[in-house]
């Protein structure tokens, strides 16, 4: 029997048609939800996603601005950038574009956020906080996965959930959402030695390694749900996930697309987070 299809595409237009009234209420009470992308270096698919961001927040009555610096700039020039958003009271979520270039240090430019405008969830606080169960902003691809699970009413309580990957954009924020919501976790790696005992024995198997199609038919518990968050292009331009989608579809009992699954619903996460942003602000200053 062929698995069900959890179109992420679908669900994150429903999301947004939801969120859209969300910001048009904050909107005419006088608080226009407002990010600031930043980007620096050339990365043309840092640029796309950029691009992709700016389009979806005016899709949805966001202010957007993205700030553009050159791959030579020296991090102190980025950082008086988010020192003057931080205090900007029309944006309520700052995002920072990854990769940086490599003379830059992740963390330094991510923990100059405000904590109340790290809509990605990459500040180390936010990072503490999601891992003690107190998530101020949920990390945007982890968030849309658990969005798309109870839209489906797969529920993670008493599941074993194994997640491939261990990143700290993906892998780790995404074990740590499943934890929480009562799933017994195992994390995968690079380094795991026969990674299909841990896939076979997942009811919730999350992929997200950038390795095209690895995760098979036969690696596979029949009847499980599988969320492929890989984007991997192939030689012949074709998008494809981390899962054989073609094979696995037959196995599993609910499945995601790529494309058309966990990445609509990324962008769709970082939305709502910045309409929470501002929506926080409202009752700060409604109090
Ligand atoms: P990273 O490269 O940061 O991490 C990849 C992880 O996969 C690492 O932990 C690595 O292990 C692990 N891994 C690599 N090869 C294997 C293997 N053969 N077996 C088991 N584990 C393996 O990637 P990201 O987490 O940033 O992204 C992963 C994928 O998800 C990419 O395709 C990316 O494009 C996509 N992505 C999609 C998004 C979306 O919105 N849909 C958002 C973000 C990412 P180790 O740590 O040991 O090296």
């Amino acid at each position: 029997m062929s698995a069900q299809i959890i179109d992420g595409k679908l669900l994150a237009s429903q999301v947004r048609t939801e969120w859209k009234q969300r910001a048009a209420r904050l909107t005419e009470q006088g608080v226009r939800p407002g990010l600031a992308v930043i980007i620096v270096g050339d990365n043309p698919a840092s640029e796309i996603y950029v691009r992709n961001k700016v389009k979806a927040c005016g899709e949805i009555g966001i202010h957007s601005e993205a700030h553009q610096f050159s791959g030579t700039t020296q991090p102190e020039e980025v950082l008086d950038c988010i020192q003057a958003l931080n205090q900007n009271t029309h944006v309520h979520g700052i995002l920072v574009q990854l990769p940086l270039p490599l003379h830059f240090e992740n963390n330094k430019i991510i923990t100059s956020i405000a904590i109340e405008k790290d809509v990605d969830g990459f500040h180390l606080y936010n990072v503490g906080a999601l891992v003690t169960g107190n998530t101020n902003f949920a990390p945007c691809t982890p968030f849309g996965v658990m969005t798309m699970l109870e839209h489906h009413h797969i529920s993670a309580e008493g599941k074993h959930a194994v997640v491939v990957g261990r990143s700290n954009i993906v892998g780790k924020p995404m074990a740590m959402m499943l934890l929480e919501r009562g799933a017994t976790v195992t994390i995968c790696t690079s380094k795991t030695r026969d990674l299909q005992y841990f896939t076979r024995s997942a009811d919730i198997l999350v992929v997200a390694t950038g390795q095209p199609q690895m995760i098979t038919a036969e690696m596979v518990k029949p009847g499980a749900t599988v969320i492929d968050v890989g984007i991997n292009r192939l030689p012949d331009g074709k998008l494809c996930g981390d899962v054989e989608f073609d094979s696995v579809k037959d196995v599993a009992g609910y499945i995601t697309p790529v494309p058309g699954g966990v990445g609509p619903m990324t962008i769709t996460m970082l939305l709502c987070n910045t309409i929470i942003a501002a929506e926080r602000v409202h009752q700060n200053a409604s109090v």
